[in-house]
Formats: C-alpha cells, sequence, structure tokens
C-alpha cells in the first residue's frame, strides 16, 4: 500500500468529472477509490434498507464515527509496530 499521505476530496458533482489516465480531475480521486467507496456506500444504505431504519441520521453518525476511531486506532498500531 502506498504510504504518502493524501486528503480526501469529495465529490464535486458531475460536472467537473474526467476520467483522464484512471484518475477524475473533479475530485482528484483515483476510478478505482471511487468506485470502492460506492460500493462502501451502497452497502451501508442497503443495511438501513434492509433494517427499515426510522433514524438514519444516527446510523450515519455511529458508521462515520466508527470509521474515524477505527483509522485512529490502526494508525497508532501500525505506528507501534514500526517502532
Ligand atoms: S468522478 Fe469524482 S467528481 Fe465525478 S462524480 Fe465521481 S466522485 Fe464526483
Amino acid at each position: 500500500m502506498d504510504q504518502r499521505e493524501t486528503r480526501f476530496v469529495p465529490c464535486r458533482g458531475k460536472e467537473f468529472c474526467t476520467d483522464d489516465e484512471g484518475r477524475c480531475r473533479g475530485c482528484g480521486r483515483t476510478l478505482d477509490e471511487i468506485a470502492r467507496a460506492r460500493d462502501l456506500v451502497d452497502g451501508l444504505a442497503e443495511l438501513a434498507i434492509e433494517m427499515n431504519y426510522s433514524n438514519v441520521d444516527e446510523y450515519v453518525a455511529y458508521v462515520a464515527k466508527k470509521v474515524q476511531k477505527k483509522v485512529k486506532y490502526r494508525r497508532e498500531q501500525a505506528a507501534l509496530e514500526q517502532q
């Protein structure tokens, strides 16, 4: 995996899209990165629909918090392993 830090750029809207050399110039993300994020979002949306959650806002906030915590934890673990 590439260890360089990158900055996430959210979708800027389809009107900014370009697909040259496998990367969108609108959001700067690779097409693979975009597809993977889309698949994950689809899965999360599917679960909410399947469970018929009435409080989708709470579900989304929970997922966001969990992802943030998991990334922090994994980065800390990786840093410890490198010492
Ligand atoms: S390629 Fe990037 S800017 Fe275009 S729709 Fe997809 S995420 Fe949005």
